[in-house]
């Protein structure tokens, strides 16, 4: 399950700097996922909870940031949002556009720690 080996990565990383931080617990997790992720997101936090026992983010809520898709539009000359991953269209002029600027993220944005 995918899901389940992602949110070994984010406790993992999460558990790490909360001990760097000198924290006994982590309250919450922003995690920046892109529409391209390929994370569905009830899994991951049913995945999150379970790997998150018996770590300091034990108990803490992950929050799933959605970031959308931005792809550069070369006629427009600009950075321009989908609506969806069906169409890599430019939703202005139409023109194909296969440059990816942001959706494919999958990383933890920011940590709230209890000192
Ligand atoms: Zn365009």
């Amino acid at each position: 399950m995918h899901e389940l080996s992602l949110a070994h990565g984010i406790v993992e990383q999460a558990a790490e700097a909360a001990v760097k931080a000198k924290a006994e617990r982590v309250v919450s997790v922003q995690l920046k996922v892109g529409r391209l992720a390929g994370v569905e997101p009830g899994a991951l936090l049913f995945c999150y909870d379970l790997v998150a026992k018996g770590t300091p983010l034990e108990g803490s809520r992950l929050e799933i940031l959605d970031l959308p898709l931005v792809v550069w539009c070369a006629h427009c000359l600009k950075e321009v949002e989908l609506p969806g991953v069906q169409s890599f269209r430019c939703p202005t002029c139409g023109t194909p556009c296969g440059e990816i600027r942001q959706g494919r993220e999958l990383e933890i944005a920011s940590l709230e720690i209890e000192p």
